[in-house]
């Protein structure tokens, strides 16, 4: 590690900022030294607001039908060779009330842009879940709606809304965009929803196509500044039937070292360490936890469907139950010196 990098990662954990160039240097110039030393500082911002504890997040994959043509995602309107299946209010309820059963007390309900989800039929699902189960929180991922919408959903009862802005550069933003999709819209949705009060995500894929360090750059910069309450990355993983097919996956070691910079950005972010991670390396999550993250999202969909929720290649988890999720994350967990917390899990700073 040089001298320079050395002093832009004391520097970004003392002050919690670098300028866009800074960023940039950081990621260009980084080595397994640099890696190490920012996650023993991330580790160490993590544990001082944290502990042990790891926040789990139950996922109910709602919908694989989608409207959207995202160019890197496998559930994209114009792959006509995806299974396509939504969930009906009463399966969601089912799989909420299975995993209260499990120790999970926030529930995240994220589909494909399903037209069928009107404000009234998403509204309701909200108002039913939370009705059963006061104590949770209800987080949606349900992408770009109108700020009536989301205002709607709010009110129902919807407390967090992930939405990545998947690249803070307007013109990457458009190479893995359709032209019917805009970064302007994407940001106004975050803006949007920030400012209803939504405890909010947003996050990127790492090392999706045209992705320099400049872009990464620009994605650090953007959080730093726009201050979510979660920031979800992980990497990009080609899908065999989108145009995509033939790029590479992004690496588990730079997506680690996104993690850590993120949590020195902001020690108290809720960090994942995502399903996608897992997929890249058959310890990625566990790595993910000593280099900062602090979230865990096992699947709680119903296994007959879970196979067609198939954002990307190989996606782990697909075969088992909801049980068994949760029990193979646990161990794993233990296995790094986490544990499963039973809780809600808000972001710090924020007040049910
Ligand atoms: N329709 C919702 C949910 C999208 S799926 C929305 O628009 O927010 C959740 C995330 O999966 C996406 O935001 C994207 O960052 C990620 N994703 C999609 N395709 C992927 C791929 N091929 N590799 C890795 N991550 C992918």
């Amino acid at each position: 590690m040089t001298d320079k990098i050395k002093e832009l990662i004391l520097r970004l954990d003392k002050d919690r900022s670098l300028s866009l160039p800074e960023y940039e240097e950081l990621i260009r110039d980084r080595d397994s030294e640099a890696a190490e030393l920012l996650a023993e500082l991330a580790l160490k911002r993590k544990k001082e607001i944290f502990g042990d504890a790891i926040y789990t997040r139950g996922l109910i994959e709602i919908s694989s039908i989608c409207k959207n043509d995202c160019i890197y995602c496998g559930i994209r309107c114009s792959n006509d060779k995806a299974e396509r299946y939504r969930l009906s209010e009463e399966e969601i309820l089912d799989c909420s009330d299975e995993g209260y059963e499990l120790g999970f007390r926030t529930f995240v309900l994220q589909g494909g842009e399903d037209p069928y989800y009107t404000d009234e039929i998403l509204c309701s699902i909200v108002q039913n879940i939370k009705a059963k189960h006061p104590d949770c929180a209800v987080t949606l991922s349900v992408g770009e709606r109108t700020r009536d919408s989301y205002q709607a959903l709010y009110d129902a009862g919807a407390d967090r809304y992930l939405l990545r802005h998947e690249t803070a550069d307007p013109v990457h933003y458009a190479k893995l965009h359709p032209a019917s999709m805009s970064y302007d819209n994407r940001m106004r949705c975050l803006r949007d929803l920030k400012e209803i009060g939504y405890q909010v995500g947003c996050g990127f894929m790492v090392g999706s196509p045209y992705q320099t360090q400049k872009e990464l750059a620009r994605d650090l910069k953007f959080i730093e500044e726009f201050g979510p309450a979660m920031c979800g990355i992980g990497p990009f993983i080609p899908h065999r039937n989108t145009p995509f097919r033939d790029e590479q996956s992004g690496t588990m070691e730079l997506t680690l070292y996104l993690l850590s910079v993120l949590r020195l950005i902001n020690p108290k972010l809720l960090l994942p360490a995502t399903t996608a991670l897992g997929t890249v390396d058959p310890r990625g999550r566990e790595k993910g936890v000593l280099a900062g993250a602090n979230v865990v999202m096992p699947n709680l969909s119903p296994r007959s469907v879970r196979k067609k929720y198939e954002l990307y290649d190989n996606k782990i988890c697909t075969g088992e139950e909801s049980a068994q999720c949760r029990g193979c994350l646990e161990l794993r967990m233990e296995s790094v010196g986490a544990y499963l917390a039973v809780d809600r899990g808000d972001a710090p700073g924020y007040t049910i």
